[in-house]
C-alpha cells in the first residue's frame, strides 16, 4: 500500500518533535533562528515560515538561498537584509516593498512623498482599468527609496522596478535618465519620483 508522504506526517510517522529536540520556540509557536536562520540547537537551521520572518513562498525560498549560500559557499548573508515585499492578488492587484508611508513618517527622517493616480497612467486608461495609484516614500537626505505601494492593473509586477532600485541601494535619481516602455505601468515611475513632494 502506497503512503504519500503528506500522510505520513499527518499520522506521525516522520513528524519532526521539536520540543524533543530543545529548539526554543517564541510564545505564538515561531522558531526561533538568529539572523543567519540558526535554531537554539546549533547546526539546526529553521526556514520558512516557521520561523516568523516571512509567510510567502518567496520568502521561503530565499531563506533557503542564505542557509545554502552561507553553508555551502561560505558567505554571510543575513535573513535581516532581506527587503519585506508581497503583492495581494486583488482586482485591481496590489504590490508592496518595503516601509509603508506610516511606518516611513515614524521613523523621524526627512521624507519625499510621491502619489500618481492609475487616471493619469495610460496604460490604466486603454485598459479601463483607472482604479488605483502608486506612491513611493523617499529619505530626502539619501534619496534612497524606503518604501512603496501600487495598487493598479499590473502593479504586482511594476513594483518589481521599485524592489530592485531598493536592494541595489542606489539613489532614487537613477530613474531620471531612463527611457521606460511605452504604454506600461513602469513607464510612470521616474514621473512618480520626480513630482515627490516634501512631507508635511
Ligand atoms: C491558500 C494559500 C495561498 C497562498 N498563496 C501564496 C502566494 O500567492 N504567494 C506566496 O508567496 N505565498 C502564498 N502562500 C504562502 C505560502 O504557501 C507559504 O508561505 C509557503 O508554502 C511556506 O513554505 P514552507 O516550506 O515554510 O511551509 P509549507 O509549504 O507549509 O511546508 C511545510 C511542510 O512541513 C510539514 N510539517 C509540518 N509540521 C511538521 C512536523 N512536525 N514534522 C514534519 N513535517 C512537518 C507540512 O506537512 C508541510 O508539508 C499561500 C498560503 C496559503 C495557505
Amino acid at each position: 500500500m502506497r503512503h504519500p508522504t503528506w500522510q505520513l506526517v499527518h499520522r506521525g510517522a516522520y513528524a519532526l518533535k521539536r520540543e524533543a529536540a530543545g529548539i526554543r520556540a517564541d510564545a505564538r509557536g515561531y522558531i526561533t533562528v538568529d539572523d543567519f536562520l540558526e535554531t537554539s540547537v546549533p547546526g539546526v537551521y529553521g526556514l520558512g515560515d516557521c520561523n516568523g520572518r516571512g509567510a510567502f513562498t518567496h520568502t521561503a525560498y530565499n531563506d533557503f538561498e542564505i542557509v545554502a549560500a552561507n553553508l555551502l559557499d561560505g558567505q554571510d548573508w543575513k535573513v535581516s537584509e532581506r527587503l519585506p515585499g508581497y503583492a495581494l492578488y486583488t482586482d485591481p492587484p496590489l504590490g508592496r516593498v518595503g516601509m509603508t508611508e506610516a511606518q516611513a513618517r515614524a521613523s523621524r527622517r526627512p521624507l519625499l512623498i510621491g502619489k500618481w493616480p492609475m487616471s493619469k497612467v495610460g496604460r490604466a486608461v486603454e485598459k479601463a482599468e483607472t482604479l488605483g495609484f502608486m506612491k513611493v516614500a523617499v529619505d530626502a537626505q539619501t534619496q534612497r527609496i524606503l518604501g512603496a505601494t501600487i495598487l493598479c492593473t499590473g502593479g504586482d509586477e511594476a513594483i518589481h522596478g521599485l524592489l530592485d532600485i531598493m536592494d541595489a541601494n542606489v539613489p532614487c535619481t537613477v530613474f531620471q535618465r531612463a527611457a521606460p516602455i511605452h504604454p506600461t505601468v513602469s513607464e510612470l515611475i521616474p514621473t512618480l519620483l520626480a513630482e515627490m513632494k516634501p512631507a508635511t
